[in-house]
């Protein structure tokens, strides 16, 4: 028996080339490829008579070598070896080529299985043969009728594979070692046998060779829940964990109130319920992580305002993070203005800006505010991550976008765990993911749009009618209105006919629009130059910003009310709502025009239902529909992979949950389940945290 940690380059079998290549499919111990798990299954269970095979089909024959040879071919000297081969029925040729040793293997009067495609001899009756017709096996697969089956003749597991491995190669490898080693058994035999599970060691083994469909289906409900147990385990630990934690307690008693009151606008239904329940998470003495969830222009901003307002009048500080510095230079002026009055020590501080107060700072200033406290209020992007920013008493954190986080900065929040925790995002998340990748998470949906607002009329707009689009965007400027105009590119490329925000940029002040003031905007220009940029735009400075996915997210320009978008096809789903959402985020009829070099886009499918819908929450279901549901949301940044666990069997995930909460209270660190632990420490990654 072998241990399960063996390194495979150890292995008979395999050896340091071919671990090379194994290192590649991400195998790299024993376990690692007993659990490197076929990604289907071809069926080659049932055999065809000789006589009943038809051209181009997959099939399986039993048979006897009648006869077989090697020999250099003329016209290109291949090695080709041809053997002839027969049932009951009748009889077929077989070739491959430069397989030399294969006539030492087919040997005359031995029995096989082949299975290949059946095709049809170029020049049929070669070498005299009368027989074999005219159809013919090309390099089928064979394996001797005696031993038992693992390549044909049954289901026969498919891997994914690496160059220079085949499945021949790789199936031997994986059947050698599952006859060799044993998997222990993680999960307690009382689980097993309520929710009547195959033993870990037998779901493995039948998932990569089942005897039946069958079989291979109790295989998979097995690994199915080992994924989702073993997730929804992680997961809840960490959250009881948390809550096991000490967290600054942060008094809210009537302290927002007259700050409500004297907003601009009053705070809709849904705004007061997140604020109800943020307030609630203060109170509580461990740390928060509640994501606050709301469609695009449904005023989150608002509600990371005031909780961290409230942390500065407890005297803690806060900080709120931005995926970009357009975004986070943006909040800084919000808050510097909500809170004008309230004399609260503001810092920005991005990698390329230090600000307190709106005026700038050196560097070490700075941080020297932070960590001494004076700063109470920090913005800025994950430049505030770093190890020399070191807070006094960093009380809150709030994430906007955090779809846009990547995994690993989000897990640099560590430093920061005593800190209760909101994460923003515009992109919903389905109720199993929310389940269980979120399970950690209390979360608030922000339901509401405030009230007033006009839905976005939204066109796909052929071209030949840009110059009527152009006409439009002009009435609306004369009526003190704004425009975005964005493009997939910064600069001109050679792909033909992809706009450049450069050169739209040039065409649109020299030629369409020379009386307007148009501004560009894109990720290449100085941060100083972008801040007077957006700067200029939201006081009405700029008529037109010509701009690429910079403005994508969080960009809040009230006033604008044209959102026109170049070569939109180019754009995912969610991406051309968030900028869809840019306009109508005040009263204004606002207008999202779609326009494309392809004249067929406008039946593009994302095009259509952007067309054909205003809600974040239908068209992340239909963005789903049409990347299909192995590119869900949430499962590739969460940084956990499904590989076989169906995500919408919510029954399969409640019933897991349930299990590992029962588990958990009887042993929170998993000390009398070390497999367990074992297990999900290899999940490695930590959401949200
Ligand atoms: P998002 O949820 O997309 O981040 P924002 O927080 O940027 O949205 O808010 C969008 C706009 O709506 C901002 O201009 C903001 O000032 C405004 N706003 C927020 N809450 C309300 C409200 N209750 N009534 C009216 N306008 C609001
Ligand atoms: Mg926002």
């Amino acid at each position: 028996m072998f241990e399960l940690s063996t390194p495979v380059q150890n292995l008979y079998l395999v050896g340091p080339q071919r671990a090379k290549l194994l290192k590649n499919l991400g195998i790299e111990t024993l376990e690692d490829l007993l659990f490197y798990l076929p990604r289907n299954h071809l069926d080659l269970s049932k055999f065809t008579p000789i006589a009943e095979l038809k051209v181009n089909e997959w099939a399986n024959v039993k048979a006897r070598v009648l006869s077989a040879t090697s020999f250099r071919t003329k016209v290109r000297r291949l090695t080709m070896t041809q053997a002839l081969i027969e049932d009951d029925t009748g009889s077929i040729t077989c070739v491959w080529f430069n397989q030399p040793f294969l006539s030492k293997i087919i040997k005359q009067g031995e029995n096989f299985i082949f299975s290949g495609k059946v095709s049809l001899r170029r020049n049929s009756a070669k070498n005299g043969s009368a027989s074999g017709g005219k159809l013919q096996f090309q390099n089928p697969i064979y394996e001797i009728e005696k031993q038992e089956q693992i390549h044909t003749a049954r289901l026969v597991p498919i891997y994914s594979l690496t160059a220079k491995l085949t499945q021949k190669q790789l199936r031997t490898i994986i059947k050698t070692y599952l006859d060799k080693a044993v998997i222990p058994e993680y999960l307690p035999p009382q689980i097993l046998k309520t929710e009547k599970l195959f033993p870990e060691d037998q779901a493995v083994k039948t998932f990569h060779f089942p005897s039946d469909l069958t079989k291979l289906k109790q295989a998979r409900n097995r690994l199915a829940f080992d994924e989702i147990f073993q997730t929804q385990t992680k997961v809840l630990q960490h959250k009881k964990i948390r809550q096991l934690q000490s967290s600054y307690q942060i008094q809210t008693k009537n302290l927002l109130d007259q700050k409500i009151r004297s907003l601009p606008f009053n705070l809709t239904d849904s705004q007061k319920q997140a604020l109800k329940d943020i307030f609630s998470d203060f109170s509580k003495p461990y740390p928060a992580n509640r994501l606050l969830e709301g469609d695009v222009g449904s005023g989150k901003t608002i509600i990371a305002a005031l909780s961290m307002l409230l942390a500065a009048k407890n005297g803690l500080q806060s900080a709120l993070l931005s995926p970009t510095e357009v975004l986070a230079n943006q909040h800084y002026l919000t808050l510097l203005k909500l809170f004008l009055d309230d004399g609260i020590n503001t810092g920005l501080l991005t990698s390329s800006s230090t600000k307190i107060n709106g005026n700038p700072v050196s560097r070490q200033t700075m941080l020297a505010q932070i960590s001494g406290g004076q700063t109470r209020l920090i913005l800025g992007t994950h430049a505030l991550l770093e190890k020399t920013v070191q807070f006094k008493n960093l009380s809150l954190v709030v994430i906007d976008e955090q779809h846009r986080f990547g995994v690993q900065q989000r897990s640099t929040l560590k430093q920061t765990s005593r800190a209760h925790l909101i994460t923003m995002s515009a992109t919903p998340i389905p109720r199993t993911l929310a389940l269980t990748l979120y399970g950690d998470l209390d979360i608030t949906l922000l339901n509401q749009l405030p009230t007033g607002r006009l839905p976005v009329k939204t066109k796909f707009v052929p071209e030949a009618k840009r110059a009527d689009a152009y006409q439009f965007i002009k009435k609306q400027i004369n009526d003190g209105r704004q425009a975005f105009v964005i493009c997939p590119l910064i600069e001109e490329s050679d792909k033909l006919g992809v706009k450049s925000a450069t050169a739209e940029y040039e065409k649109l002040s020299k030629q369409v629009f020379p009386e307007l003031k148009i501004g560009l905007l894109h990720g290449k220009i100085p941060a100083k130059d972008k801040e007077s940029v957006m700067l200029e735009f939201k006081e009405n400075k700029i008529n037109i910003l010509v701009a690429t996915s910079v403005v994508e997210v969080g960009v809040d320009v009230p006033n604008a009310t044209v959102m026109m978008i170049e070569g939109a096809e180019r754009f995912g789903l969610a991406q051309l709502h968030q900028f869809r959402g840019r306009v109508g985020r005040l009263h204004h009829q606002s207008y999202c025009f779609l326009f494309s070099e392809d004249p067929n886009a406008g039946t593009n499918p994302r095009i259509q239902a952007l067309v054909s819908s205003n809600n974040g929450f239908e068209l992340a279901e239909k963005d789903l529909e049409i990347r299909g549901a192995g590119d869900l949301y949430g499962t590739q940044q969460s940084g956990y992979s499904f590989k076989i666990a169906n995500m919408t069997n919510l029954d399969l995930v409640a019933r897991s949950k349930l299990l590992a909460q029962q588990l958990l209270e009887q042993d929170l660190m998993l000390t009398d389940h070390p497999l367990l632990a074992e297990k999900i420490k290899k999940h490695g990654v930590i959401h949200l945290e």
